[in-house]
């Protein structure tokens, strides 16, 4: 009897999964995992004398009280300057129903380069659909190049199960981009925009 019973509440709860993800509303997430990309020794993309590591940890740490205030669980991968592995970084996202955020800077050898965009892994639908609303977030108030949402096999975004993006923020090899990127209001703005975005995601998961 026992048993039966367990298979029938097996069998309800792989019916109620199934209807959600057919209907492509699954549970909207509760957390948050933010990756600052780079750290210690790996100090990212340098540029106009900005050190990627030191950009994304700030950025990280705005976007985490922002989140937090919106009752949001959040997590950082790192929260000093400070090596982590990939595997690592991804470890910290092994919830499948979170929601993971890469951050780093650009660099391109042209240096007039400049813009934003976010990646997503080719083929997760949730990942694409993530990266085209913040995306389409960041292309708005902060006026700068709209690079757009790129599907791009990028390890740290194999490596979770959870529905991730890495936001490439702007260029530090780009002189007008870099003196942007420098200045505390438009972390802000990157942030606080990361964070629209996110929240219209959940929104449309409901
Ligand atoms: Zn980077």
């Amino acid at each position: 009897m026992r048993r039966c019973f367990r298979a029938v509440y097996c069998a309800v709860s792989f019916a109620v999964a199934f209807c959600a993800a057919a209907a492509g509303g699954a549970e909207p997430f509760r957390k948050v995992v933010i990756d600052p990309g780079h750290g210690g020794k790996d100090p990212g993309t340098i540029g106009h004398g900005l050190f990627e590591k030191s950009l994304t940890l700030d950025l990280a740490l705005r976007l985490e009280k922002l989140l937090a205030d919106e009752g949001f669980s959040v997590e950082l991968t790192r929260r000093e300057d400070r090596f982590v592995s990939l595997e690592d970084r991804a470890a910290v996202a092994k919830d499948a129903d979170s929601v993971f955020v890469s951050l780093h800077f650009n660099a391109h050898p042209d240096r007039s380069i400049a813009g934003i965009e976010t990646f997503y892994w080719p083929g997760s639908d949730a990942g694409r659909e993530l990266a085209a609303t913040v995306q389409g977030r960041l292309g708005g108030r902060l006026v700068t190049r709209n690079r757009g949402p790129r599907p791009q096999r990028l390890k740290v975004l194999e490596l979770t199960p959870a529905t991730g993006i890495l936001i490439e923020c702007g260029f530090l090899t780009n002189r007008w981009e870099a003196q942007r990127c420098a200045a505390p209001w438009y972390r802000q703005i990157v942030a606080e925009e990361i964070l629209l975005g996110l929240l219209r995601y959940r929104e449309s998961m409901k």
